[in-house]
């Protein structure tokens, strides 16, 4: 496994100063009992624990940290007050 994941605390932080900025990110975490990576759907938020699409699993995000993916290009269409 390559992917790694951060203090929840820390990667919020760091991603709000993108949000702020009008970048879109969305955040990512590790499925606790099949580690595959998951993604989440919805931009610029933050959960605090992720269910799984491949085994249904929850995970406790804010104690195992998370990670997150920044969308690049989507900056004007934040500023214009439509997130897809
Ligand atoms: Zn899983």
């Amino acid at each position: 496994m390559t992917a790694k994941d951060f203090p929840f605390t820390e990667v919020v932080e760091q991603a709000s100063k993108y949000i702020e900025a009008g970048h879109v990110v969305h955040q990512k975490f590790t499925c606790h009992r099949c580690g595959s990576r998951q993604t989440m759907d919805v931009p610029n938020k933050f959960f605090l624990a992720g269910k799984c699409e491949e085994c249904g699993a929850v995970t406790d995000i804010v104690r195992r940290g998370c990670n997150y993916v920044l969308v690049a290009g989507a900056a004007k269409d934040v500023f214009a007050g439509s997130i897809q």
